[in-house]
Order: structure tokens, then C-alpha cells, then sequence
């Protein structure tokens, strides 16, 4: 289970020739610094946390289902999400015995054992014959949104970053760190489509997402309504 800030705090300060980390295991030194922290951008980098806004999204996974019930609820095994506005993703587990269910059932963040029932009585809406089947895994984490709905790969007051994956990372996250290695290294390869966009905030915005329950009242609103 990952809890915002629930990791161990680390300090950086620049040093003349770099910069020094302090870390619960030690210090460092180092003549760059690549902050790929996404939904968990914290205090630490304040410039960047206003420009990132963490937002939860959460998972559970069913038992073992019999062979038969797999094939009829998801014939194709493929990935499936809906299209609403906020959104539920579900899918086989790649060994094709359960489903793993995603999305996000409350409208400020919540404990992964509260979310739990709720996404499986959301998973029961869509597949009544689950009714009755057993939660054996309920998580969560934080995915990073920007205010342009694009990632952001760049150099602030000598740090490198790479994050802002709107909820897409797997890919994304794997080719921005490469590339902003890369360009840490002064390789020209390291170039990308992202580089040089300007990474918004907005005024007053310093980190913690105010707006995102009242934003979510209104986008689940809207999926209730046929408009
Ligand atoms: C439930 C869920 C479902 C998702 N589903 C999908 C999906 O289907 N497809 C998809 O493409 N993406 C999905 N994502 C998004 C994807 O997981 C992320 O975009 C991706 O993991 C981002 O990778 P990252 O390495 O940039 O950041 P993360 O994987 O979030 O890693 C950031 C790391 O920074 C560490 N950190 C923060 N502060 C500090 C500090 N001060 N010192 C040291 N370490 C620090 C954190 O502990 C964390 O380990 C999902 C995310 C969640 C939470």
C-alpha cells in the first residue's frame, strides 16, 4: 500500500560541485540529480509540486474464478475501460485466473480497505454473477496529472525531472527516465517531444489538490446524466 509522504524523507542542498543527499541510509554526493518522483513529489521539490496535482487511483483483485466464469465475463481476456469520465479499468491477471479491477470509488482519497468493498460492489454492477466472489487484494497509489494533461521532461534551478504521466506512465515514465538520462549525459538522443513546454501551475496551487473532490462531484454528475 502506498500512503502519500508515507516514504522516509530525503534532503538535498547544492553543494559547490553538485549536489549532497541526505537519505535515511546515508549521504551522498552527486554532480546531477534526476527528480522522477510523479504522484509522490513532495515538499522537497516545491517548484515541481506546484505543477504537479497527485491524484489516488485504486485497485482489487478477485480469488481464483473458475475457468468457465473467466471465459464467459472476459471471452477475449483483453483490457477494458469504460467511458465515462471517471473511469473503471479492468482486466485479466496475466495467469488469466482473476480480474483485476481499477478505478476510483470516493471523491477525497481513502484507505485501500475502504475503497476495497466499494470497487467490488462497482465490479458486481458490471459482472453480477462475481456476487458473492472474495476480494483478496485491495491498493492504491498516486498517478501525477499537469494542468495541460502532458508529461513534462526538463531542468529546473539545476535538477533534472521527468514525470506528469496523467495515469500513463507504464510506457511513458520507462522512455522520459531513458531520455532525460540521456540529456543529463548531454547526448542529443535525449531530446523529446516534451521538452521545451512550459510546465503550468496555477496561482495559489502549492501541492495539495483542493479542487479535485469538488471537480469529481461534477465529472461523476455528469457521467449520472445522459449528457
Ligand atoms: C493504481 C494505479 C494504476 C495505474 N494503472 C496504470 C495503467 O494501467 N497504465 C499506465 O500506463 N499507468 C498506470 N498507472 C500510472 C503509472 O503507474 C505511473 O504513471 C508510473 O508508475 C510512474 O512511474 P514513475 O517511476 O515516474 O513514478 P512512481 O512509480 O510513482 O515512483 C515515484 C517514486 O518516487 C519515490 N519518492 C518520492 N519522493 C522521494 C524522495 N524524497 N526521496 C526518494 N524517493 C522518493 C516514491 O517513493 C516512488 O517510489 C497507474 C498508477 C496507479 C497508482
Amino acid at each position: 500500500m502506498f500512503l502519500r509522504d508515507s516514504f522516509s524523507c530525503s534532503h538535498s542542498a547544492k553543494g559547490g560541485s553538485g549536489f549532497r543527499l541526505i537519505t535515511a541510509r546515508g549521504e551522498i554526493r552527486a554532480r546531477n540529480v534526476i527528480v522522477a518522483t510523479n504522484g509522490y513529489t513532495g515538499n522537497l521539490t516545491p517548484w515541481l509540486r506546484r505543477r504537479v496535482i497527485p491524484i489516488g487511483s485504486y485497485v482489487i483483485v478477485t480469488e481464483p474464478l473458475p475457468p468457465e466464469l473467466m471465459k464467459r465475463l472476459m471471452p477475449k481476456g483483453r483490457v477494458v475501460s469504460d467511458s465515462r469520465r471517471v473511469i473503471y479499468y479492468y482486466r485479466p491477471t496475466p495467469d488469466g485466473r482473476r480480474i483485476l479491477f481499477g478505478g476510483r470509488v470516493s471523491v477525497s482519497e481513502t484507505d485501500p480497505r475502504i475503497s476495497g468493498p466499494k470497487l467490488a460492489a462497482e465490479l458486481t454492477r458490471i459482472f453480477p454473477e462475481l456476487a458473492g466472489k472474495r476480494i483478496t487484494h485491495s491498493w492504491c497509489g498516486f498517478v501525477a496529472y499537469t494542468f495541460d494533461e502532458l508529461m513534462h521532461v526538463g531542468q529546473y534551478d539545476g535538477l533534472y525531472y521527468a514525470m506528469g504521466y496523467c495515469g500513463s506512465g507504464v510506457a511513458m515514465a520507462s522512455y522520459c527516465g531513458m531520455r532525460v538520462g540521456q540529456q543529463l549525459l548531454g547526448l542529443k538522443e535525449g531530446r523529446t517531444a516534451f521538452d521545451d513546454l512550459s510546465f503550468q501551475t496555477r496561482p495559489l496551487y502549492t501541492g495539495n489538490p483542493w479542487f479535485l473532490a469538488p471537480s469529481l462531484v461534477y465529472y461523476k454528475l455528469r457521467d449520472a446524466l445522459p449528457i
